[in-house]
């Protein structure tokens, strides 16, 4: 049997995997398994990576029309809000069709 080489794979894999050790022997279908608990680990680790780059939601900015507004606010007014609870809803709709 082959050993696997010491590849410098990710070397920060998440909570999700644990290392495995050195002297560790893995089957053909262990190593398939193991591989897509990397992809999807570093995919969730990219993921929160972007989503935290980003704020959700700016403060200070209403979010329909851009203006500037009260930080504790989230629209400048009803009107704002009520435009941009239509587009949400229509962007739901659409997404569901
Ligand atoms: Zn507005």
């Amino acid at each position: 049997m082959s050993t696997p080489t010491g590849s410098p794979a990710a070397p920060l894999i998440g909570p999700l995997l644990t290392p495995l050790e050195p002297d560790e022997r893995l089957s053909a279908e262990d190593m398939a398994a193991r591989r897509a608990d990397e992809f999807l680990a570093h995919a969730l680790r990219a993921q929160a990576q972007a989503a935290s780059a980003q704020p959700a939601v700016r403060r200070g900015v209403c979010l329909d029309c851009g203006d500037i507004c009260h930080p504790s606010t989230m629209y400048c007014g009803a009107e704002c809000r009520a435009s941009h609870e239509r587009s949400l809803a229509a962007r739901a709709r659409r997404g569901k069709a």
